[in-house]
């Protein structure tokens, strides 16, 4: 997390906002600012802050409700809210948690410290954004791993339904790669293999290692023939592209493509399960090719 991390103060004192903003002046922050929860709850919605700094009273909603809101929203739903206030009672401060907040500052605002805790929590988000990575990318090639394929993958077949289309991509007598040149090579073919794959999707595709030397696309169509289009595509990429191996020699390979789609298909597994098919069809009929299913 190198880059630079967005914070929303929110506050509906604009001397508080100031003070704030000036105690987290720092190149690593961008500092955006909201006078109302309703005002925070628009701004959440066009900008994925990573961090929110929130005041409790404020006209209209109040800090613990507008937290609350943004807590039961999926898109905002993990933003770690620091609270801002005057009130330091107990219950407050107890509100203040149950609302789903992560810290709790105290008011008058006392620069180094607001400092200091905001830094923390963004060592912690760091922390958190580098484990999800790990616990959702295939490590060898840094794209989707198979579990988070399939959950993804669930979301978007719930929003497309029939206009969804799968793509079964498996590499072509990949053993031989393996036996000839050493699985070193042919780790370094699979990863060339998910670059090549990963250049020819559109916007919206997603794309997962299932297992070993096998990958799956899943696009929501915009046109009919435009899952058979990305699939040739990608075939022809890998098929005209060649590796470079240490000695100075080349290694080329082929991909082998099962396409599925369909309006009668009632599960992500049966989607998945038709390009399969297709795919076994493909390397039947001598591989590097790509293979739709007859239209039922
Ligand atoms: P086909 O054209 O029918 O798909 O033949 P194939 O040789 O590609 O298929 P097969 O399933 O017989 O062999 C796949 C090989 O992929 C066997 C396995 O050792 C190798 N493999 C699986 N995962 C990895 C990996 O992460 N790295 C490397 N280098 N090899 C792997
Ligand atoms: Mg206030
Ligand atoms: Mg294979």
């Amino acid at each position: 997390m190198d880059e630079q991390q967005r914070i929303l103060i929110i506050d509906d004192d604009p001397q508080n906002i100031k003070v704030a903003a000036n105690a987290l002046r720092s190149p690593e922050l961008i500092i955006g600012f909201a006078r109302s929860g309703a005002e925070a709850l628009e701004r959440l919605e066009d900008i994925p802050f990573d961090i929110i700094l929130m005041d409790v009273m404020m006209p209209g909603m109040d800090g613990y409700q507008v937290c609350e809101k943004i807590k039961a929203n999926p898109r905002t739903a993990n933003i770690p809210v620091l609270f801002l206030t005057a009130h330091t009672d107990e219950e407050s401060i107890e509100k203040a948690y149950a609302s789903g907040g992560v810290d709790y500052i105290s008011k008058p605002i006392r620069s180094r410290e607001l400092h200091a805790r905001v830094k923390s929590q963004l060592r912690q988000l760091k922390l958190i954004r580098n484990m999800e990575f790990l616990a959702t990318r295939d490590s060898l090639t840094g794209i989707y791993n198979r579990r988070k394929f399939f959950e993804l993958g669930e979301a978007m077949f719930a929003n497309h339904g029939d206009t969804l289309a799968a793509l079964m991509i498996d590499v072509d007598h990949f053993k031989e790669i393996n036996d000839n040149h050493g699985h070193q090579t042919g780790d370094e073919v699979l990863k060339t293999i998910a670059l090549a794959i990963e250049s020819k999707l559109p916007k919206g595709a997603i794309l997962g290692r299932l297992g070993g030397e096998e990958f799956a696309v899943l696009l929501p169509l915009t046109s009919p023939d435009q899952g058979v289009d990305v699939a040739e595509s990608i075939r022809e990429e890998i098929a005209s592209s060649k590796l470079l191996l240490p000695g100075g020699d080349t290694l080329a390979c082929t991909v082998s493509i099962g396409h599925g789609t369909g309006k009668d298909i009632l599960s992500l597994d049966g989607l998945l399960k038709v390009a399969d098919d297709m795919l076994y069809c493909a390397k039947r009929e001598g591989r590097n090719r790509t293979r739709l299913r007859t239209p039922v």
